[in-house]
């Protein structure tokens, strides 16, 4: 049997880097490298980057098909809450959101039950979500990793439907997000399985068989093939190395394939 048509998507989150001035040129320049048209390409920069960001993509010929998106966005549209960033306020600035970092439960307390917030909101106004999952590396060790990424799954989705056309869900295990260590493809792919099966658990449609699950953590142009070998893998959300559009051009280079794969095998 035939399973769901799922898109390939490398995204790319700039973290606390680029500034106005040269993140333009940046998108230019990895938009020129990394024409695929069968992977979705996402760059996420900084808030105060993504009007340069839209723009140069918007003057860049290869630029047409690279969708930006913000890194978080806050759990209301509006209100007194200095220094924040709604997702109203994204409108005609990035169609994506990336919700859940683990650097922002980390740094700013994000919890699911505030995650579950944050992609309410991002729905509403039609952003596309993707949720950040992951587990520490003592819930690895002491075995807990399958129930913590599914009771994060469940927390930041309850009672949600966004479709799978609105939500994708990036495994990014903490231990190994920056710290040039990966986990192995074959634990990656099981992890998103239980996702998949916590989606069903969920109620969402196709027990969550056409919502997309990428890796993140250290994926380089040189890590990136043993995840995108595994079928239940459907790409990567990058840090460090989609800053340097060598690496992000190996990086969609390598997706290429497996998307154009897959669609043979859909087609033949
Ligand atoms: C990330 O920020 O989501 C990430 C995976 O970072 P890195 O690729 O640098 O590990």
């Amino acid at each position: 049997m035939i399973g769901p048509m799922r898109p390939v998507i490398v995204a790319g989150n700039w973290k606390m880097h680029t500034t106005p001035a040269d993140a333009g040129e940046l998108a230019a320049t990895i938009a020129r490298r990394t024409n695929e048209r069968d992977v979705v390409r996402i760059l996420c920069p900084p808030f105060v980057c993504l009007a340069a960001v839209r723009d140069a993509l918007a003057a860049e010929p290869a630029g047409g098909d690279v969708a930006v998106g913000a890194q978080t966005v806050h759990h209301e549209l509006a209100g007194a809450y200095t220094g924040e960033v709604s997702a109203a306020m994204l409108r005609g600035l990035a169609t994506w959101t990336i919700v859940g970092h683990s650097e922002r439960r980390r740094d700013a307390g994000e919890t699911d039950a505030l995650v579950n917030q944050k992609i309410r909101r991002a729905l509403e106004v039609g952003l596309k979500v993707i949720l950040c999952v992951g587990e520490q590396l003592e819930d690895r060790e002491a075995g807990r990793a399958e129930a913590v990424v599914s009771s994060q799954v469940a927390g930041s989705l309850r009672e949600l439907q966004g479709g799978a056309s609105s939500l994708t869900i990036a495994y990014e295990p903490v231990w190994a997000i920056g710290t040039g260590r990966t986990a192995r493809g074959v634990d990656a792919a099981e992890m998103a399985s239980v996702i998949r099966r916590t989606l069903g658990e969920l109620g969402f449609a196709a027990g969550g068989e056409d919502v997309s699950v990428l890796y993140g953590g250290s994926v380089t142009g040189a890590t990136i093939d043993e995840f995108m070998n595994e079928p239940a893998i459907d790409g990567a959300l990058v840090g460090g190395a989609s800053l340097k559009p060598d690496e992000m051009a190996a990086i969609v280079a390598r997706a290429g394939l497996t998307a154009r794969a897959r669609a043979g095998a859909t087609t033949d």
